[in-house]
C-alpha cells in the first residue's frame, strides 16, 4: 500500500490542562505515535500548561509516565520517547489569573503555526481565550481546540460560541467530536462518495431502516457527578450518535471541504422531526452481583438520569421520508460495540420457492472492535439438495483487508489533532452544528423533566431495557445483537 501522508509544518501546540487525564491517556501519546511514525516536524513545539509549578524537566518525567502507562512497550522504545520528550516544555498558568501568562507569551514563536488545546474545564474555555488575547499570545492564524461538553444546552451552548467569538474566528475554532476522527467514520465517507455502487441505493426508496449503536460495559464510575448532570442523552445522543447519523443520512458534498461538509451535516439535524414520546426509552442500570447502580455510583439514590437511551428518528426530506433511524447508547452493557447498520428493503419480488433463507442486504459499519465494514449477501448454499441461499459477508475488516499497515491506523485523537496543525476543519463541528443539536435536544429532555420521568431500570451486563427492544419489534424489525 502507498501511504501519501500530508507533510505537516513547524508548530507551537499549547496543552492548557496538560496534567490533566486527557492529556495523559490520549493527547500526548497520540502526539507521540505521530512523531514516532515521522510526522511531527523537528523544530515542533509542544507545551504543557497547568495550574501547578514545576520544571520542564519534572513534566518531562511526568509525561514518560504517561506514555509507559498508556502504551504498549511495542509502542515505543527509548529512544523515540527521549526524543519526543525533548520537543516538550512547560508553564506553571492560573487560566483565571494572572499567573504565567507572561511567561507563555514568551515561550511562543513567531512564524510557525500557534494552536492551543483547551483540556480544561469548560467554565475555562471563557477565561483562556480572553487572557490568549489579552496578552496577545494568540495571533489572527492560531488555532484554539475546544473539548466537549459544548454546551449543556442550547443557551450555554449560545453562550460560549458568543464568547469564543469575541476572540476568535470560527475559522480558528476546533470543536472536537473524537468519533468524527475514527478512520471507519471517514471511511463511511469514503464508501458512500468514492462508489457508484452505494450511492444510488442510499435512499427511502432501498434502505428499509438505518441502525446506530454505542455500547459501552463500563459504567459511570468516577464519573458519577458530571454524568448525573448530563445522563446519555447530553453525553452521548446530541454530540457522537447525531454526528454519526448526519454522516449516513447528508447529501453528497459538492467537495470534501470543511464547510460543504458541515453544510449538508447541518441540513440533516435541522430536518429531524421532534422524536415522539413513545419513540424513546430511557433505561438506568441496576446494580450487578459485582458492580455497583447507577444510582450509587451517581451517589444520588433518587436519581432520574438516563445511562441508556434508544429512540427512533425521522429525517423529513425527500431522501429518507419514511426510513427511520434507530439510535440506541447505554453504559453497563453486555459488550463494548460502536456500529451502524444499514439495512436493506428485500427484493421487490422472489423468484425463489418460499423459506429458502433469502433476507435482506445489510451494511454493518463497525467503529468498535475491529473497525471495518461488512456487506451480507445472499448466494446459494453450495452443494446438491436444490436451491437454498444462504447470506453471507464481504468482510472489508481493514486489518484483514489491508495488511498490518490498516491495524495500525492512528487513534481518533492523533488524526484530529494533526488535521488541527494542518488546518483542516473538515472532521470538527461548526458552532451551527452543535446548536441545530442542542435545539432538537432541548425539547426532548425538557418533556423528560416535565414530566418527572423516570428511567426503566436494566440489569448490568444486557443489552438495555426490554422495551427497546419492543420499540423496534413493533415495527417488525430488530436490533441487531450486542456482540454478534
Ligand atoms: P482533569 O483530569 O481534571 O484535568 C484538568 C486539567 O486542567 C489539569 O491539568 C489541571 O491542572 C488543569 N487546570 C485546572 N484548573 C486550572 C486553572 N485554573 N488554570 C490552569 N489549568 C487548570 O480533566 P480531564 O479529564 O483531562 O478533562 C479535560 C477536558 O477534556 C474537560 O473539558 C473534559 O470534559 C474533556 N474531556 C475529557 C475526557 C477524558 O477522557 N478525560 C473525554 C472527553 C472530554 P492543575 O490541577 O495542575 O492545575
Amino acid at each position: 500500500m502507498v501511504s501519501r501522508v500530508i507533510p505537516v509544518e513547524a508548530f507551537d501546540l499549547v496543552i492548557f490542562g496538560g496534567t490533566g487525564d486527557l492529556a495523559r491517556r490520549k493527547i500526548l501519546p497520540g502526539l507521540y505515535r505521530r512523531f514516532r511514525d515521522g510526522q511531527i516536524p523537528d523544530d515542533a513545539r509542544i507545551v504543557g500548561a497547568a495550574r501547578s509549578d514545576m520544571s520542564a524537566e519534572a513534566y518531562r518525567a511526568q509525561v514518560a509516565d504517561a506514555l509507559n502507562e498508556v502504551l504498549p512497550a511495542s509502542k515505543r522504545d527509548a529512544e523515540s520517547v527521549e526524543a519526543f520528550l525533548a520537543r516538550l516544555d512547560y508553564v506553571g498558568i492560573d487560566a483565571t489569573g494572572t499567573h504565567g501568562w507572561p511567561d507563555l507569551s514568551q515561550k511562543m514563536r513567531a512564524g510557525v503555526v500557534q494552536a492551543f488545546y483547551f483540556s480544561v474545564a469548560p467554565a475555562l474555555f471563557g477565561d483562556l481565550a480572553k487572557r490568549l488575547h489579552k496578552h496577545k499570545i494568540a495571533g489572527p492564524e492560531a488555532r484554539i481546540v475546544v473539548e466537549k461538553p459544548f454546551g449543556h444546552d442550547l443557551a450555554s451552548a449560545r453562550d460560549l460560541n458568543a464568547m469564543l467569538a469575541r476572540h476568535f474566528d470560527e475559522q480558528q475554532i476546533y470543536r472536537i467530536d473524537h468519533y468524527l476522527g475514527k478512520e471507519t467514520v471517514q471511511n463511511l465517507m469514503a464508501v458512500r462518495f468514492g462508489n457508484l455502487l452505494f450511492e444510488p441505493l442510499w435512499r427511502n426508496q432501498y434502505i428499509d431502516h438505518v441502525q446506530i449503536t454505542v455500547a459501552e460495559t463500563v459504567g459511570v464510575g468516577g464519573r458519577g457527578a458530571y454524568y448525573d448532570k448530563s445522563g446519555a442523552m447530553r453525553d452521548m445522543v446530541q454530540n457522537h450518535l447525531m454526528q454519526l447519523l448526519c454522516l449516513i443520512a447528508m447529501e453528497p458534498p459538492a467537495k470534501f471541504d470543511p464547510d460543504a461538509v458541515r453544510d449538508e451535516k447541518l441540513k440533516v439535524i435541522r430536518a429531524l422531526d421532534p422524536v415522539e414520546p413513545g419513540d424513546v426509552v430511557r433505561g438506568q442500570y441496576r446494580a450487578g452481583a459485582d458492580t455497583p447502580s447507577y444510582r450509587d455510583d451517581a451517589e444520588n439514590p433518587a436519581s432520574r438520569t438516563e445511562s441508556f437511551i434508544a429512540m427512533k428518528l425521522h429525517v423529513s426530506n425527500w431522501r429518507w421520508n419514511g426510513t427511520p433511524f434507530y439510535l440506541r447508547t447505554g453504559k453497563r452493557m453486555k459488550a463494548r460495540v460502536s456500529e451502524i447498520v444499514v439495512r436493506f428493503k428485500e427484493p421487490p419480488h422472489s423468484i425463489f420457492e418460499e423459506d429458502t433463507g433469502q433476507s435482506a442486504n445489510e451494511l454493518t459499519i463497525r467503529l468498535q472492535p475491529n473497525e471495518g465494514m461488512d456487506l451480507t449477501v445472499t448466494i446459494k448454499e453450495p452443494g446438491p439438495g436444490g436451491m437454498r441461499l444462504i447470506d453471507v459477508p464481504l468482510d472489508m475488516t481493514f486489518a484483514e483487508a489491508l495488511g498490518e499497515e490498516a491495524a495500525d491506523v492512528p487513534d481518533a485523537y492523533e488524526r484530529l489533532i494533526m488535521d488541527v496543525i494542518r488546518g483542516n476543519q473538515t472532521l470538527f463541528m461548526r458552532g451551527d452544528e452543535v446548536e441545530a443539536a442542542w435545539a432538537w435536544t432541548d425539547p426532548v429532555i425538557a418533556a423528560w423533566d416535565a414530566r418527572e420521568e423516570k428511567p426503566i431500570s436494566y440489569e448490568a451486563g444486557s443489552t438495555g431495557p426490554e422495551e427497546a427492544l419492543i420499540l423496534m419489534h413493533r415495527d417488525g424489525r430488530r436490533w441487531r445483537e450486542i456482540g454478534s
